[in-house]
């Protein structure tokens, strides 16, 4: 069991609108916050929200918020009692964990273990079909003989996905349709995987064909409790790419949300998880849902979740960080309403969604409310720089049913104003307002589908 320590300062190793969200839940806290920033940002946002901030570099982010020495040196200085990594950059980074552990400083997140274990696909997988959590079916061994894959994927029967053991966000996956394509697929894969992750070892898995990609919310204590915060719907993807995601995920049945509740809680358990985490599932029509993968750390899309339980996530991270128990038990939990989340991003849908950067000449959303957010990291007169990924907001609306948050994104997303760079915010309109869309006809496949109504 842990030693409680409270968190007087904490330090948030992350820029743009996570850190001024983690910044929003400690300032309710009390709780004294240190940014971090690079020579781009020296006037961003989350500097200016946070009660001291400390310089780490040039822009570019392995000169700055790559740099674990750095920000821990910073925090030893500062007197920081925790750091929390948000998401991308060191959330996932063992070495940070570990680097955290040694100077007595709270990482905000799993045990380094937890991390470890998850930070390999094909490792992971492993532990889940141990721990008889259900697995999309596939190879996932250490032999990476190209014979042996192709073997496995003409066992399987195509189509099968490639995907990079090391992977994330998309890269390193190819779907390969004949088994001719094989030995061809699989080249280019490792070549991806390689200069992205400098590893290219290699899965095999069957390509599901209509499948959604429903994760659910789990949290754990130091005390070896677990309770799971219902699930979310991210099927409208590009590229694998979360695009508009919802909670709770429409079509739902209580008996299955319980049983991927569990087998979410089931996976997190078996790594002695603590903290926030995510299990990610791919869901069939036919209501069986297979593991893809954790993420051990605050998703993006949290805020749907904190919407429907009415739960403030960074600051369940923050109580069990220090070694409290959670906050509520499952039976404590439920879900009300439905929320949607659209992240807005500065990039031209009309240009294969390549970032667009300049000055936020105008920048006017909507009118924030209860049931109306907007997590940004960013003002009117801000640069969207080309360092970093060029996100602008997330948009996140809650009403009473689907149908009404629906129609509650797209008024939103309607009076949504940004001059100064192109952005996605009318491909946004478009999907929300689709009619496939708004009858919750969902697939991983959803915007190639509907391509040429959406652009
Ligand atoms: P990454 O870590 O790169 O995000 P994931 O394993 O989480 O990769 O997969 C990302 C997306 O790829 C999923 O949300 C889903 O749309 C698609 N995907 C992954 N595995 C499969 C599969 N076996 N069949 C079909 N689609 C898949």
């Amino acid at each position: 069991m842990k030693n409680i320590k409270p968190i007087k300062k904490l330090l948030i190793a992350n820029r743009g609108e996570i850190a001024c969200r983690i910044i929003k839940t400690a300032r309710l806290l009390g709780i004294s916050t240190v940014a971090v920033y690079s020579d781009a940002d020296a006037n961003a946002l989350h500097v200016k929200m946070a009660d001291e901030a400390v310089r780490l570099g040039p822009a570019p982010s392995r000169e700055s918020y790559l740099k674990g020495e750095l920000i821990i040196a910073a925090a030893i200085k500062l007197g920081v009692d925790a750091i929390h990594p948000g998401y991308g950059f060191l959330s996932e980074n063992a070495q940070f964990c570990r680097l955290c552990e040694q100077h007595n400083i709270i990482f905000v997140g799993p045990p380094v273990a937890a991390i470890e274990a998850m930070g390999s696909k094909s490792a992971a997988k492993q532990i889940m079909q141990e721990a008889g959590v259900p697995l999309v079916p596939g190879y996932h061994g250490e032999d990476q003989s190209p014979q042996l894959l192709k073997k496995h994927a003409d066992d399987m029967g195509y189509p099968v996905l490639l995907k990079a053991a090391a992977g994330g966000g998309g890269k390193g996956m190819r779907q390969v349709s004949h088994s001719d394509e094989f030995f061809d697929a699989l080249d280019a894969a490792k070549r991806e995987a390689m200069s992205g992750f400098g590893d290219d070892i290699m899965l095999v898995e069957k390509y599901l064909t209509q499948p959604r990609h429903v994760e659910i919310q789990v949290f754990c204590d130091s005390h070896g409790e677990g309770v799971y915060l219902f699930e979310r719907d991210c099927s409208v993807q590009r590229r694998h790419q979360k695009v508009i995601e919802e909670a709770p995920a429409p079509g739902m049945t209580e008996e299955l949300r319980q049983q991927m509740g569990e087998a979410a809680l089931t996976a997190a358990q078996a790594i002695g998880y603590v903290g926030a985490g995510t299990v990610e599932f791919l869901l069939e029509p036919d209501g069986q849902f297979f593991f893809m993968e954790m993420n051990t750390r605050l998703q993006v899309e949290h805020p749907v979740t904190e919407m429907i339980t009415g739960q403030d996530l960074v600051e369940w991270q923050l109580t069990v960080a220090t070694g409290k128990p959670l906050p509520l038990q499952q039976a404590q939990l439920a879900i009300q309403g439905h929320a949607f989340e659209a992240r807005i991003y500065a990039e031209d849908p009309n240009n294969q969604f390549l970032p667009s950067t300049g000055l936020l000449s105008r920048l006017i959303p909507p009118e924030e409310n209860e049931h109306i957010r907007v997590d940004t990291g960013v003002l009117e007169g801000d640069e969207v720089s080309p360092f970093y990924d060029p996100m602008i907001a997330k948009l996140i609306v809650w009403d009473q049913n689907r149908e009404k948050a629906l129609s509650k994104l797209a008024k939103a997303l309607s009076v949504y104003q940004v001059d100064g760079v192109t952005t996605n915010i009318d491909f946004l309109y478009n999907l929300a307002t689709h009619s496939a869309f708004k009858q919750a006809q969902l697939t991983t496949h959803f915007i190639d589908l509907h391509e040429d109504e959406l652009f």
